[in-house]
């Protein structure tokens, strides 16, 4: 029998704020153990929480990308729970009135993943297991987390790997968090279940707890797939059960099963008022939002002509969309400047990271004035990589490599003589020219390229040499 994968995701995303959800501590990465903590994100007695407006406006910024409709009067709740990562013995979230419901996130293929809801909740501190020691630090305890909940709407590995990687793009683009897995600022519970094609009803769910990494969603979701179906198969039943995914052996085991599922006794925190925004609010981040990833990609391919696979390697990293899109404004052509930045400038940034970051010692302006010089045909490609490549490692304008002189020295008497010159050194490729073989004429073009060092303009050198040969 054939069986359908069903998925749903949850996924928690550090907020980018300066300080805590409910305190003014530093949510700043790592630092010596507990030294960013105070009595209120260690749950102390008697202290008391106050809601960081940013948090908020960040988690309505996630929701209004996602096109969630935002709820402008909502709570927080306690979620009641006992574990040493979190003193106070309860986790301020969110239950009964999420801030962000009923949103959505496109794939490429046009299929939307529903997002049922997006709130706002603490995240806990973390446990260190040390030489038979276990040792709390409750640095990362109070940092705000936004939940985005997806509807079962994933059918396979590749779909979650795609989901996973838009959302992380949108949080970025928005500017509300890094998304980086492997300092766990993003990280995942995958629900999988599956259901004999054409059966109307869901199967029972397992849930992998708190996949930090694209590849490991994959293959896990992937090893559940055939190990529910081979359960199924061989008579058994899916027992409802909390995973956790070894990535050495690359299988899942039971943390916990539904038996002793928690009771979290969710209820309304009552130090903290009534969460009331304004729509006029709501109005201001909607017009604060940038361009999406999604629609940057369909402009790039649509209305800039630039092929998809380039707009791909550009549109992922919105610095360096920035930085193009300024040297667009100042004149330069699309064309030269995507092709310089994904083969000139991409080579001095290796890492995923790098381009993210995209610190290079080249301003727009500087880009623009190069890019120019190509579109008017005043240097070749060649010679503009050159430049570009020696600009991103030494910071200098473009003037310090290409004086005025050396290019208004190229004026079309000269161009016309150095032609000539091409002409008479190449008998022999002139001759087959005029016999029908196209080609021979590169041997001129390489001439004047020489002669030239790369200034010339071919296409105006090509007419020269034509009317020169052909008369
Ligand atoms: P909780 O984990 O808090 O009990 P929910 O019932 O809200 O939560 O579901 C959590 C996630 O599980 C959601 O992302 C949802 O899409 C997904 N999910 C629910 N039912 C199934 C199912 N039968 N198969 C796969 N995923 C599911
Ligand atoms: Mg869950
Ligand atoms: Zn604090």
């Amino acid at each position: 029998m054939k069986y359908r994968l069903v998925s749903g995701l949850e996924t928690h995303v550090e907020l980018a704020t300066a300080t805590k959800i409910f305190c003014g501590c530093t949510t700043a990465f790592g630092g010596s153990p507990n030294t960013h903590c105070c009595p209120v994100c260690t749950g102390q007695p008697g202290a008391l929480p106050v809601l960081n407006k940013k948090v908020v406006e960040y988690a309505i910024r996630a929701g209004l990308a996602t096109h969630c409709t935002i709820n402008t009067t909502t709570h927080l709740d306690r979620k009641n729970y006992c574990y040493p990562d979190l003193p106070k013995a309860y986790q301020i979230s969110q239950f009964d009135k999420p801030l962000c419901e009923h949103g959505y996130v496109e794939l490429e293929s046009g299929k939307r993943i529903g997002i049922t809801r997006i709130h706002i909740e603490e995240d806990a501190g973390k446990l260190v297991h040390e030489s038979g020691f276990t040792y709390v630090d409750y640095n990362r305890g109070g940092v705000p987390l936004i939940e985005i909940v997806s509807e079962p709407d994933i059918s396979s590995p590749e779909e979650a790997k795609e989901y996973v990687e838009k959302l992380q793009l949108i949080m970025r683009y928005i500017g509300v968090s890094d998304c980086k897995m492997q300092e766990g600022s993003m990280r995942c519970d995958v629900n999988i279940s599956v259901m004999p094609e054409g059966a109307t009803e869901f199967g029972t769910r397992t849930e992998i707890k708190n996949m930090n990494s694209i590849s490991y969603i994959e293959k896990a979701m992937a090893y559940e797939y055939e190990r529910q179906i081979e359960v199924i198969e061989g008579g058994g039943k899916i027992v409802q059960a909390t995973l956790r995914y070894d990535e050495h052996t690359g299988e899942t085991s039971v943390m916990r099963t539904k038996e002793d599922a928690q009771d979290y006794r969710y209820f309304p925190e009552p130090d903290i008022l009534t969460v009331v925004i304004p729509e006029s609010k709501v109005e201001e981040i909607k017009n604060s939002l940038p361009e999406l990833p999604t629609d940057k990609l369909h402009r790039y391919i649509d209305e800039l002509k630039i092929n998809p696979a380039t707009a791909k390697l550009l549109y992922k990293y919105k610095r360096v969309c920035d930085f193009a899109e300024r040297a667009f404004a100042l004149g330069a052509g699309v064309k030269n400047t995507v092709n310089l930045i994904v083969g000139t400038l991409y080579s001095k940034l290796e890492t995923e990271e790098d381009k993210e970051k995209f610190v290079l010692p080249v301003s727009a302006d500087e880009m623009a004035a190069l890019v120019k010089l190509v579109d008017d045909g005043k240097i070749n490609i060649t010679l503009a990589q050159k430049t570009l490549s020696a600009m991103a490692e030494e910071g200098k304008p473009v003037s310090a490599y290409i004086k005025p002189e050396d290019i208004a020295g190229m004026d079309d008497g000269e161009l016309e003589s150095i032609c000539r010159q091409a002409v008479e050194a190449n008998a022999g490729a002139v001759a087959d020219f005029k016999a029908g073989k196209e080609k021979a004429i590169f041997a001129l073009y390489g001439f004047v390229k020489k002669a030239t060092q790369g200034k010339a303009d071919i296409k105006k050198a090509d007419e020269i040499i034509k009317k020169l040969i052909l008369g």
